[in-house]
């Protein structure tokens, strides 16, 4: 995992998911039990909905052979259907019962998804990775400079998992 080296935009989608993998898990361990009773009261269907709208998102959705719904998007019974690909709004947003609760401000999550989603900052110009139309106009030094931030990542997240992270006790609505 995370040794070849880039040519095009192809070649840094295993790493991408490998590494979103791990941060939903992180995520997870951090304000699953959180969430537990809510199952996605923050999910929007038009949140849902920027996924199909990105030409990068819509490689990774291709893969989980799923099919987007009008309606609720993304969101099923038991939460987002998404195993990845998510908006990345959908990991920088957190309610403000999340927010204000002590341990996740002493939690270096948001320090994490800020550089998750920093992996894709100017992919062409200023846009960013997630919002580039043409995959094909990146210049194989951008996207040698996003997998360099993907492997970055993702070994910061298990420098972090080795070390243990602080959990939120189970909140109640
Ligand atoms: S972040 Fe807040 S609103 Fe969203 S699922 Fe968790 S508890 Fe519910
Ligand atoms: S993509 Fe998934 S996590 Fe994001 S708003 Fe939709 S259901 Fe929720």
């Amino acid at each position: 995992m995370l040794t070849r080296k880039t040519t095009g935009i192809d070649d840094i989608i295993d790493g991408y998911i490998a590494l979103e993998k791990e941060l939903q898990k992180l995520i997870h361990q951090v304000i699953g039990p959180f969430c537990s009773n809510c199952r996605g009261e923050c999910c929007k269907a038009e949140i849902c909905k920027e996924s199909t709208e990105s030409a990068f998102l819509e490689i990774l959705i291709k893969k989980q052979q799923i099919q987007y719904d009008n309606r609720s998007g993304w969101l099923g019974a038991s939460g987002c259907r998404l195993e990845f690909g998510r908006p990345l709004v959908c990991y920088e947003f957190f309610c403000e019962d999340v927010v204000k609760n002590a341990i996740f401000k002493a939690s270096p999550i948001q320090a994490i998804i800020t550089d998750f989603v920093s992996i894709g900052k100017n992919a062409h110009g200023n846009t960013h990775l997630i919002c580039v139309q043409n995959l094909d106009c990146l210049s194989s030094r951008k996207i040698e400079k996003i997998d360099d931030n993907i492997r970055l990542n993702f070994h910061a997240l298990k420098r972090i998992k080795k070390r243990g992270i602080v959990l939120i006790p189970r909140f109640k609505h």
